[in-house]
């Protein structure tokens, strides 16, 4: 069995680690030993706190208008923007989102500083707390301009161990790799 990790996919009853590993936070449950996914979302493993939990995305509205903040993860890096997955609209964890759930941040919404090198900014996997600009294009387009937005949870693209914050970088404890991210200040604190 493929062991389960941070920005995986699952549904209900999933397995997701045993308790002698981890403990289950918020989205999952244990039963004889065993943690089990208890809604449908993405995984956050937080090997620091040996806590695992779901982030769900179940059934209903509401639609997303501007200024909301959502939570997501980072599907595609281009030059000019990054492609997120829209899987929670904070404060309405409890609702699944209308589709489309895509989400795009361009360029120059990314930093109230001036950004060059995209790929300095997010990966792929990346989990990134966002605000809504426009929420009638598709994708509906995200900000993460501000202290309180940005990566919240990122892994090593070596080894894929969650990163560890150094200052205004990110440090991996496995291997060293050393990355640079946008980071939300309160990166891995455990909130969406
Ligand atoms: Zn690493």
């Amino acid at each position: 069995m493929a062991e389960i990790k941070t920005g995986d996919f699952v549904v209900p009853g999933d397995f997701l680690a045993t308790t002698e590993e981890f403990v289950p936070s918020e989205g999952a449950y244990e039963e004889s030993g065993k943690i089990y996914s208890s809604c449908t979302g993405v995984v956050l493993v937080d090997v620091r706190t040996k806590h695992i939990s779901v982030f769900s995305r179940i059934l209903g509205p509401p639609a997303l208008k501007r200024g909301d903040m959502v939570v997501g993860r980072i599907e595609e890096v281009r030059d000019q923007s990054a492609n997120v997955y829209i899987g929670v609209l904070r404060g309405r964890e409890d609702r699944e989102l209308p589709l489309p759930n895509m989400g795009t941040i361009h360029v120059s919404q990314v930093h109230t500083a001036y950004v060059k090198e995209m790929r300095h900014q997010f990966k792929p996997g990346d989990i990134v707390r966002a605000q809504v600009l426009n929420a009638r294009r598709e994708p509906v387009q995200l900000s993460t301009a501000g202290d309180d937005i940005g990566v919240i949870v990122a892994a090593c693209s070596r080894c894929r161990t969650p990163l560890e914050r150094e200052d205004s970088k990110l440090r991996c404890p496995e291997c060293g790799n050393l990355e640079f991210r946008k980071l939300a200040s309160d990166y891995r604190q455990g909130a969406l």
